[in-house]
């Protein structure tokens, strides 16, 4: 998955990105700092490559900031003539890591579009998923963008989004609310404004 989102760099947007971003040796230092600050020491054996794996790690965890979901999703779609019903892809694994804590979350999207007139290759849903989760997100705005992704590319007649995450922030520290799921949903279209289509969906997502 990665090896093939990498070859959609969006235009325009990763030189201005670059001049932003701090040099690999500025990065590492960053870790050794966070490392002391955590109590340990950077210097002793077992830590000395990790500033470099852990600045190799990032750029893999957060590579979607260099992808466009126009680039993945593209401006030609396969015409399906006459198929006009729900395509829902369900239980779609992935990671990211909230905003406020950059402690990874932990989830699964199911994505659904009413076609009007072209379709998505069922691949696409899942890049468009990985490029929004490989930044530091919200669960409330991932949610919406992946929506909104696909409703203005695709043009369906409408697009629906349900979230099911854990947030190891939420997990691992504070309240320790071990095993509970976050939920959200974002409808566009018909999703939205069709209380019929919208149980569809919901039917058709879990019902497992
Ligand atoms: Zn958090």
């Amino acid at each position: 998955m990665d090896a093939i989102v990498k070859n959609f760099p969006a235009q325009g947007q990763e030189s201005s990105q670059d001049q932003a971003r701090p040099s690999q040796a500025e990065a590492e230092e960053a870790v050794r700092v966070l490392l002391r600050w955590a109590g340990d020491d950077p210097t002793r054996e077992g830590l000395l490559d990790t500033p470099t794996r852990v600045a190799k790690a990032y750029r893999e965890l957060f590579a979607g900031y260099d992808q466009s979901y126009q680039e993945v999703l593209g401006r030609t779609f396969e015409e399906m003539s006459g198929f006009d019903d729900i395509v829902l892809v369900r239980d779609i694994p992935f990671f990211s890591h909230c905003e406020h804590h950059m402690l990874p979350i932990k989830g699964m999207a199911t994505v659904a579009y009413l076609p009007n007139g072209p379709v998505l290759g069922l691949s696409k849903i899942a890049r468009v998923i990985e490029i929004f989760g490989r930044r530091l997100q919200t669960q409330e705005n991932m949610t919406a963008q992946i929506a909104n992704a696909i409703q203005d590319t695709l043009k369906p007649r409408g697009v629906a989004v349900l979230i099911e995450a854990e947030h190891m922030c939420m997990e691992m520290r504070g309240v320790q609310k071990q095993g509970s799921r976050t939920l959200t949903t974002t409808f566009t279209g018909e999703f939205k404004t069709n209380a019929t289509e919208q149980a569809r969906f919901f039917t058709l997502a879990r019902n497992r």
